[in-house]
């Protein structure tokens, strides 16, 4: 455990962040705990100076000067692994310096608003007070100071809390939501087929907060795709990275794999054939990652929902996942486009993703597609291509 003795010359405002998933117990937890500060310090780095205090699922961030405050609460929503977050003043533990800070810490507030309660809770047992104790006479305290406020226990507009804990005393009346999930890397590491559409991006988005850390594949088809095409999945990572911290780019040429299955392989089953070849690819990629780079990929991450589209329905995706041994995990496999959308106008990749320009597998989308296709045939038509070559090929570019 981290535990920094701090003195503080003064009250300060700090962050206090309280971690998600609590039922995470023993080494699962420790290293949740750790995953999650390092990737707390890896967001904040740039934004100036500043201390880590961590105790009972509680992570309070300690600025020193010039720290942005403002930046780093915007920075700490997309952090999963974080339950909530406020900004709290850190006084000493000392009830009569409490009631003191508090009277000036909340005066802009409570002079505003009409009725509050106090929660308070003791985390450190050798404190003065039991939790109730310190709830009564706080708000005792603070009803006295504030003659235009009443208590109200049910929906108040104000909640002031007081949290006493093994540094210091924490009070704070702005609480903030966290992004939720684990913390990105906690769950391992996956490959993820990144397309310029609006679903690959938010499947991606899912798979972070549930703590993969991912990789992207995307495959292109030049001249039939161009450089507007690749710059729009950059920006998508770009944007995406906010999320899930950085995800490397694969970038993987298909412009003659594609000619080929199109010369021939029979129309309607273009799209499964073609589908079935990117698993290979993406597969191949994590393998020669895993052995050569370091990489521990164990699972490939798709953008396919349910009966979406042709090439998704059960027999479509049951011959595309034939194709790789690699567990594959599609997020959105039970939702519907509306609300795969509104994930991708939140996250902001909505925008980028609509933008018109030719994907490689719409260049070559067969106008009637198998919807109930059959393995053995699938398989026999791949008979057609001389595979081998084309796939390495390919994963050579
Ligand atoms: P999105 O491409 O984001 O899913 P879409 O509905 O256009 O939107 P589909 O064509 O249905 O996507 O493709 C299904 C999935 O196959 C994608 O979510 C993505 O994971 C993968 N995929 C499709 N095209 C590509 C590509 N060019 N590069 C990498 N992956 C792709
Ligand atoms: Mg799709």
């Amino acid at each position: 455990m981290l535990k920094v003795a701090l003195k503080l010359s003064e009250n300060r405002e700090v962050i206090l962040i309280k971690e998600g998933e609590l039922f995470l117990k023993g080494l699962n937890k420790k290293n949740f705990e750790a995953a999650l500060i390092k990737n707390i310090k890896g967001k904040l780095k740039s934004l100036g100076e500043f201390k880590i205090v961590k105790a009972q699922s509680t992570i309070a961030i300690i600025p020193e000067e010039h720290f942005n405050l403002n930046l780093a609460i915007e920075k700490i929503s997309s952090i999963f692994g974080i339950a909530s977050f406020s900004i709290a003043l850190a006084v000493e533990k000392n009830f009569e310096a409490i009631l003191k800070a508090s009277k000036e810490y909340l005066k802009d507030v409570l002079k505003n608003h009409k009725n509050f309660k106090v929660v308070a809770k003791r985390s450190d047992k050798n404190f003065e007070f039991s939790s109730m104790e310190l709830c009564k006479r706080l708000g005792e305290f603070l009803l006295n100071e504030f003659k235009n406020l009443t208590v109200k226990l049910n929906e108040p507009e104000v909640v002031v809390y007081l949290e006493i804990r093994d540094s210091f005393a924490y009070l704070y009346y702005k609480k903030f939501q966290g992004a939720k999930g684990m913390p990105v890397g906690t769950a391992g590491e996956a490959i993820l087929l990144l397309s310029g559409g609006i679903d690959s991006p938010v499947a991606a988005f899912m798979m972070a907060k549930r703590g993969l850390k991912l990789r992207a594949v995307h495959f292109e088809s030049p001249p039939y795709t161009g450089q507007r095409a690749l710059k729009k999945v950059e920006d998508l990572l770009l944007t995406l990275e906010k999320w899930t911290g950085k995800i490397p780019l694969h970038i993987v040429n298909i412009t003659t794999l594609q000619q080929e299955i199109k010369k021939n392989c029979p129309e309607n089953v273009l799209t499964i054939i073609l589908r079935r070849c990117m698993l290979k690819i993406t597969q191949s990629i994590a393998e020669n990652l895993n052995q050569n780079f370091n990489c521990n990929i164990k699972a490939i991450v798709t953008g396919e929902s349910l009966a979406q589209v042709a090439s998704q329905t059960l027999g479509a995706l049951g011959c595309i996942e034939n194709a790789a041994s690699m567990p594959i995990l599609r997020p959105l496999i039970g939702m519907d486009k509306d609300e795969i959308v509104k994930i991708a106008k939140k996250i902001k990749t909505y925008e980028i993703s609509i933008l018109p320009f030719e994907d490689c597998c719409t260049v070559f989308t067969p106008k009637h597609p198998k919807t109930n296709p059959n393995l053995e045939h699938i398989l026999k038509q791949e008979e057609n291509l001389n595979l081998n070559f084309l796939l390495k090929e390919a994963i050579k570019n």
